[in-house]
């Protein structure tokens, strides 16, 4: 494993137009995640669970196109989100509508025939259990809390509620968003991140930003600075020695925590969601060496976080 030390001076000033903000791009998003599914699955370790995923994202992505009018918040809502640096789309405090059972059910009939049985069993149940069910099953998702959830279930239902925000989050403009009083979580939802992004090329190049694990908005910050605790001492990068070095572990001494870090200028096709997947040994020499994941992915729910 390779570590290297940047010192926080020796990073240069975001440059000036550098937007802030990055909404997800609703025409490609999905569309994108399968694209990259496919291209890195042959020969994978998890080439079996990439190719399911780009069922999904390509479920995700008929969807989202699909989805007609929702509910969004008003704009004097707005401007005291804005005002108080609060997510206007906050996952835990917004008021769901039903319109994304149907984009569940939707991506459900697309990809259930590729599910492993077991899981396969798990879908057919969750339908069953419609509305009630789902909601119950987006409350424990979003709040972290999977006890006694059926979890071969939960990353489609998370797909769902991806295509729910990013749906939201691009219903709306830029302006109606404000830095976070807590920047360390996405100011569309309230996320946390999934990995961090260094954009390559255009005003946004060599800019770090955070990708959230929901709704796919960007924000920006700095770089050398811890994603949870905001340390900017002892931060250091570890890799995984021959391979490409796109994807990184961006870790903290202070809190102990890492989140993967990943250059475009290295590999211009990666996409978060799919490359988190792709790196998981990274993940297991991050353990071995004591830090804690913080990233959350619905594709990537520990099992040992659920009672037996
Ligand atoms: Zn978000
Ligand atoms: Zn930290």
């Amino acid at each position: 494993m390779a570590t290297t030390i940047i010192q926080p001076g020796k990073i240069e000033p975001l440059a000036r137009k550098a937007p802030w903000l990055r909404l997800p791009e609703r025409e490609t998003l999905f569309a994108r995640r399968e694209k990259r599914c496919n291209a890195l699955a042959n020969g994978h370790p998890l080439e079996k669970y990439l190719l399911f995923m780009a069922r999904v994202a390509r479920a995700q992505q008929d969807a989202l196109n699909a989805y007609g009018k929702v509910a969004l918040p008003e704009a004097d809502q707005l401007r005291l989100s804005r005002r108080q640096g609060m997510p206007p789309l906050a996952m835990q405090s917004w008021r769901r509508d039903a319109s994304w059972h149907e984009a569940l059910r939707m991506i459900i009939e697309m990809v259930r025939d590729a599910a492993e049985p077991a899981a396969a069993d798990s879908l057919a149940r969750l339908l069953a259990g419609g509305g009630l069910a789902f909601e119950s099953m987006a409350d424990g998702l979003l709040a972290g809390d999977y006890a006694g959830m059926d979890l071969a279930a939960a990353p489609l239902v998370g797909a769902a509620l991806q295509v729910y925000w990013v749906h939201m989050a691009t219903s709306l403009d830029r302006e109606a968003f404000a830095v976070s009083a807590a920047p360390t979580l996405c100011p569309v939802c309230a996320s946390p991140p999934l990995a961090s992004i260094v954009h390559n090329g255009g005003i946004e190049n060599g800019q770090r930003y955070l990708h959230c694990s929901l709704c796919a908005s960007e924000w920006h910050m700095v770089r050398v600075k811890c994603s949870n605790c905001q340390s900017t001492k002892d931060i250091a990068y570890h890799g995984i020695e021959g391979d490409s070095g796109a994807v990184k572990a961006e870790t903290c001494d202070e809190c102990q925590i890492y989140l993967k870090i990943m250059s475009m200028d290295r590999d211009p096709n990666i996409e978060p969601t799919v490359d988190d997947l792709a790196t998981l040994p990274l993940d297991i020499l991050m353990d071995q060496a004591g830090f804690i994941r913080s990233s959350f992915s619905f594709f990537l729910i520990p099992a040992e976080e659920v009672p037996a």
